[in-house]
């Protein structure tokens, strides 16, 4: 079956899928100081029941699926997710976003049931400063998850940096030279989600990081490693690897929004940055065939994407965190 647009005319082909709202580390700009409420057990979907929406999706023109979270890793068995998602005719790429810190021990596996790539959350190569920013002492795992997961075959790994003022900009261009040494760097704008925690006022602009790249010479526009997302990428001089900007704030990239949002919980959410969801789970644990039905409430969501987001003005969703949201 052909593909679906929203009124925007933008195609829609791209599902994030929230395996999980656990995580085992605690971000600053991610978790709010008091952590946040879980979802109970019982409402979290099955991988089967993941896997169901994904195979209706699927018929609808969603070709790509990203597992995020909390933390991905941190729910049991993801592989056999992966497995399942990865079988299902239509979807033609796997991917992950990951803390990282539970790679090592998982890469392997996750690359032979389907996995294709990874992307790595990571703001710090210092021990000390890691841990003030995650709250646990794990860059040496991150580091070892990432070099495991080279090893295990998934490419293109890309590295997620948050970029926050007077806490880890000094570090943006020992970031940027890991690209000589074939490393896909990103790095993303620090969008205020979380009330009690950083302030909006450590957000630094993508052209202020550029501006600190400068003395490692002229930045060369280029093409995006493997993927579909919103970054803009640019190469060194001399560098195997990419360094890519991610501009939520300064630049959203709403225009080309190709995508949907499941959550832990089995909500639909037309955009990242908006508090409307479309309960799904009621659907799936009500109907024994449940696929029209999800079929329809795809489309309702597809219908509900909003033009852009308004984060620059203040407005910023309430309801869920990143956590439960998945990124
Ligand atoms: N736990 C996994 C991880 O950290 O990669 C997956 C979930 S996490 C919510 C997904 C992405 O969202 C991460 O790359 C994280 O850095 C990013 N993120 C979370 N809060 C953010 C914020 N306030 N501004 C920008 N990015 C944020
Ligand atoms: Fe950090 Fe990801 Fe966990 Fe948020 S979900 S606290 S970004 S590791």
């Amino acid at each position: 079956m052909s593909g679906v647009s929203d009124s925007f005319q933008r195609p829609i082909s791209y599902l994030r899928v929230s395996v999980t709202d656990r995580c085992n580390l605690r971000c600053v700009y991610c978790m709010p100081a008091g952590g946040v409420p879980l979802v109970p057990r019982a409402d979290i979907l099955s991988y089967e029941e993941i896997a169901t929406v994904v195979r209706v999706a699927a018929g609808m023109g969603i070709a790509k699926v990203r597992l995020s979270g909390g933390e991905p890793l941190a729910r049991e068995g993801l592989v056999g997710l992966v497995e399942m998602v990865s079988r299902i005719e239509g979807i033609d790429d796997v991917a992950l976003t990951t803390n990282g810190v539970l790679l090592r021990e998982q890469a392997a596996g996750l690359a032979a049931a389907g996995l294709r790539r990874v992307n790595v959350s990571l703001d710090s190569l210092k021990t000390e400063r890691f841990r003030q920013i995650t709250g646990y002492d794990a860059l040496r795992d991150v580091l070892d998850g990432i070099e495991e997961a080279r090893r295990a075959g998934l490419a293109p790994i890309k590295v997620n940096m948050v970029v926050m003022r007077g806490v880890n900009d000094d570090e943006v261009v020992d970031f940027a030279l890991l690209s000589r040494q074939g490393w896909h760097i990103r790095f993303i704008e620090l969008m205020p989600l979380v009330e009690e925690g950083r302030k909006p006022t450590e957000f630094v602009p993508a052209s202020e990081i550029r501006q600190s790249l400068s003395s490692l010479g002229e930045l060369a526009p280029c093409d995006a490693p493997l993927g579909n997302g919103p970054a803009s990428y640019f190469q060194l001089p001399g560098a195997g690897g990419t360094v890519g900007f991610i501009t939520p704030v300064s630049e959203h990239f709403c225009f080309k929004c190709n995508r949907l949002r499941l959550s832990a919980d089995g909500k639909l959410l037309p955009c990242l940055l908006a508090d409307d969801e479309i309960d799904l789970r009621q659907v799936l644990r009500r109907e024994a065939s449940p696929q029209d039905e999800i079929r329809k409430l795809i489309l309702k969501a597809v219908a509900a994407k909003p033009q852009g987001h308004r984060v620059e003005q203040g407005v910023v969703p309430r309801k869920r965190t990143m956590t439960q949201v998945g990124g």
